[in-house]
Parts: C-alpha cells; sequence; structure tokens
C-alpha cells in the first residue's frame, strides 16, 4: 500500500511547489494508541503547501476536524473542533517527503489535556459513580442520614 502522505521532492521541485488537501489516516492513528480515550473524528482534513526555498523544502499546513473526547468530569463522550497549524522543513536531497509523522505529532500536540462537555458540568458522584448531570443521586440523602444516625449513636453511648 502506498502511504497516503508521501510527497516526491522531484514533482515539488519541478512544479515550483505543491498543494495537497486531503484525508487524515485517522485510524491508523488511532490503531497505534496514541490518544488515550480520545479519538478524531472522521474525516480529518488536511491541507499542506509546499514551497522551495533554497536548499530546502518548506511545508505549511493545517490539519482540522472534530475530537470525540470523554469529559474529565463526567466521561461523557464529546466534540470538540480544533485546528492546527504545522510547518516544518525539509532536506531537499532526500526523495520522498513522508508527513504522517508530522501530522500524527500535530495531533498529539492538539489534544487537549482537559476537556468538560459543557462548563457546568456537575461530574461523577464520588462515592456511586452516578452521572450529577442527570439529577442528584441517593448519596447526598444517604450522607445525611447516616449522619444523623452517627449522632444518635454518639449520644447513646455516652449514657
Ligand atoms: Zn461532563
Ligand atoms: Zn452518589
Amino acid at each position: 500500500m502506498k502511504p497516503a502522505l508521501r510527497f516526491a521532492i522531484r514533482e515539488i521541485k519541478e512544479q515550483a511547489g505543491l498543494t495537497y488537501s486531503g484525508p487524515v489516516p485517522v485510524e491508523e492513528f488511532v490503531s497505534s494508541g496514541l490518544f488515550g480515550d480520545a479519538r478524531p473524528e472522521e474525516p480529518c482534513t488536511l491541507d499542506l503547501e509546499f514551497s522551495v526555498g533554497g536548499s530546502q523544502i518548506l511545508m505549511e499546513g493545517r490539519v482540522g476536524g472534530r475530537w470525540l473526547l470523554p469529559c474529565s468530569r463526567c466521561l461523557a463522550v464529546h466534540p470538540e473542533p480544533f485546528s492546527w497549524e504545522m510547518e516544518e522543513t525539509y532536506p531537499l536531497e532526500q526523495e520522498f517527503i513522508d508527513v504522517e509523522e508530522d501530522v500524527r505529532q500535530a495531533l498529539v500536540l492538539c489534544l487537549p489535556q482537559r476537556s468538560l462537555c459543557r462548563q457546568d458540568c456537575k461530574g461523577l458522584c464520588a462515592r456511586c459513580g452516578a452521572n450529577l448531570n442527570e439529577g442528584p443521586c441517593r448519596c447526598s440523602e444517604a450522607s445525611q442520614q447516616a449522619g444523623t444516625k452517627e449522632e444518635g449513636k454518639n449520644a447513646e453511648s455516652k449514657t
């Protein structure tokens, strides 16, 4: 299989530049386990522009799409758009430019460390794991009852 994101330097030189717009091999990146529980939603788009400058090839590009991310508080998977600029230089001596690794790195860099499904996400109950966005869980009730019971017990043991 021909690597999708490989470009011949001879071609770039002959045409004094090259532009490319196409999809990102998302599946390949995801299966390598780079993104943890997150994954880019398909399709992600890639725009590249190569130009020849002196003894180098300059690449300016942008990768864009949407992450599907687990919420940092409640773990609900939600989309978050991204757009990441890339800029690289490559020596003229090689035969091909393979930007796959650059795209991979760009995606790793733009992966948010923290993301909320909504600004006021209430998260999960630390005790029972219920999603508090769906309503209060039984724990708040139960802990109040447990509190009054404890007090009662203490009072009894003192007498
Ligand atoms: Zn959330
Ligand atoms: Zn709970």
